[in-house]
């Protein structure tokens, strides 16, 4: 027998309050957070949908880890207990303890960057591309051309495009190539999961033209779970060992455990090449902290190794991967035009289809963001010419490729009558469309501007 409802596979042991609000409360907020959602006190949100970075429940079995930390400067058990569980998993011999995942970006494509080089991804997350512009270098992006149909069923549209990939070596020069990053699943793409057939084509242009493959492996887990139930030949393999049959392609990888390590702060960077490896760990121990480390305290480590292997189980990933399609199914059944089919930690909704009527300088994605809130107190995150718009010397602004807004859905935090309450916020919504107004920037950082912004609505017309 099989039952519809997916239950969520854990029970609550500790709570943590939401405060209610009105809608007259919140529209007062988000005036004074200067229609920026990063700038909202938590207290002022409901649900809470900004990212699922660092915002997962711990499990118990954490929690016990985080009293077991060893906290010795050099050696600590919780250190060698964190290196054994990343080695048994990604098959790298060298493991360098982060922070978080963009200190480990700053390392490793700081070292491999610099003015003249070339970074190559199916589609580079905002913090990395950043690192990378940052060392002065290009990042590039080249996912598959079946990413560009946001309806259709295909099922690996986080994919790179191959043939783009041989080219663009080839006409840069593989010795220009800083690296070429896969990012699994494409966070920025759409959180769309990438197959292992793609994985392994990359891995084969990347060896023929002896260009460095780095694995972005912040989502593996849930990426192992599209691939065991979506590609052929991994129905009988589980999670971890696909996982596992990924890592083995590339040359290393960078992870923040903030993603599928199941906790609140974290990261890590595994290389293979001992030479890489011993440059790198040159640069952790000046920014992060000492090669046992890095920027982690014990008990971080302890609760990093124990999420890594929670995160494998089938419960788990089956409730995860479920629970985030029921939001994205029933809301495009309502008739909210999102990214098809649902990804694996986020609904992405097409903010420029719901409202065409506002144009890309506008900010469309801004605008529903700043909706959300009013209506619901559901707070999420823009993903489109506010993160990734760029101007050209006059100023104009060139658009993103799409307006999206990113429901992030963060890993056993809420239930399912939080998700039905959040369908009822889009049925409002979609009410309200035809009147939702622009917004302008009136202040904005150099890099990563989405973060800090100000904007203001733009008067309506007489
Ligand atoms: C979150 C994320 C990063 C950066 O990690 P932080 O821990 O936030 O610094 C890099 N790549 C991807 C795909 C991510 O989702």
């Amino acid at each position: 027998m099989t039952f519809k409802t997916i239950i969520e596979p854990f029970r609550i042991k500790s709570v943590e309050p939401i405060h209610m609000s009105t809608a007259e409360t919140r529209v007062q907020n988000i005036q004074n957070a200067h229609f920026n959602p990063f700038l909202l006190h938590s207290r002022q949100v409901i649900i809470d949908f900004l990212t699922d970075s660092g915002t997962s429940a711990m499990s118990s079995e954490q929690w016990a880890g985080i009293l077991r930390g060893d906290e010795s400067y050099a050696g600590a058990e919780s250190w060698e207990r964190l290196e054994a569980e990343i080695k048994d998993l990604t098959h790298c011999p060298f493991i360098l303890p982060t922070h978080q995942g963009r200190a480990a970006e700053r390392i490793l494509y700081g070292h491999l960057g610099g003015p003249g080089k070339v970074f190559i991804s199916n589609t580079h997350f905002d913090t990395t591309r950043a690192n990378i512009e940052f060392s002065g270098a290009e990042a590039l992006d080249i996912p598959c051309e079946e990413s560009l149909d946001h309806n259709s069923d295909y099922p690996f549209k986080g994919n790179m495009d191959i043939r783009q990939l041989d080219r663009l070596i080839t006409d840069r020069g593989a010795a220009n190539i800083g690296a070429v990053i896969l990012t699994v699943t494409n966070n920025t793409g759409g959180g769309q999961p990438v197959s292992m057939a793609n994985a392994k084509a990359v891995a084969e242009v990347c060896h023929r033209h002896k260009v460095l493959f780095i694995l972005d492996c912040c989502r593996i887990a849930e990426n192992s779970y599209f691939i065991k139930h979506k590609e052929e030949g991994y129905q009988s393999t589980s999670y971890r060992d696909i996982a596992r049959e990924m890592f083995d392609l590339a040359d290393g990888c960078i992870m923040s455990a903030k993603k599928d390590a199941l906790v609140n702060i974290g990261g890590f960077l595994a290389l293979k090449d001992e030479s890489l490896a011993a440059a790198c760990t040159n640069l952790l121990i000046i920014t992060e902290g000492y090669t046992t480390y890095g920027g982690l305290a014990g008990r971080d480590m302890e609760a990093i190794a124990i999420g890594l292997r929670e995160v494998f189980e089938d419960d788990y990933l089956n409730y995860r991967i479920k629970s985030t399609a029921y939001l994205g199914e029933h809301i495009r059944q309502k008739g909210i035009p999102v990214l098809y089919p649902i990804g694996g930690h986020a609904v992405y909704v097409d903010a420029g289809k719901l409202y065409p009527h506002i144009p890309a300088e506008e900010y469309p994605g801004q605008a529903l963001v700043c909706e959300l809130y009013k209506i619901g107190g559901i707070r999420a995150v823009e993903i489109g010419s506010v993160m990734f718009g760029k101007y050209d010397d006059e100023g104009n602004l060139i658009p993103a490729p799409m307006e999206l807004v990113r429901l992030a859905i963060p890993r056993r935090v809420y239930t399912q009558s939080h998700i039905d309450y959040v369908l009822e916020v889009f049925d409002e919504i979609l009410k309200n469309k035809d009147k939702v107004r622009g917004l302008r920037i009136t202040k904005e950082p150099k890099f990563l501007r989405h973060f800090t912004a100000h904007f203001e609505e733009i008067p309506q017309e007489k």
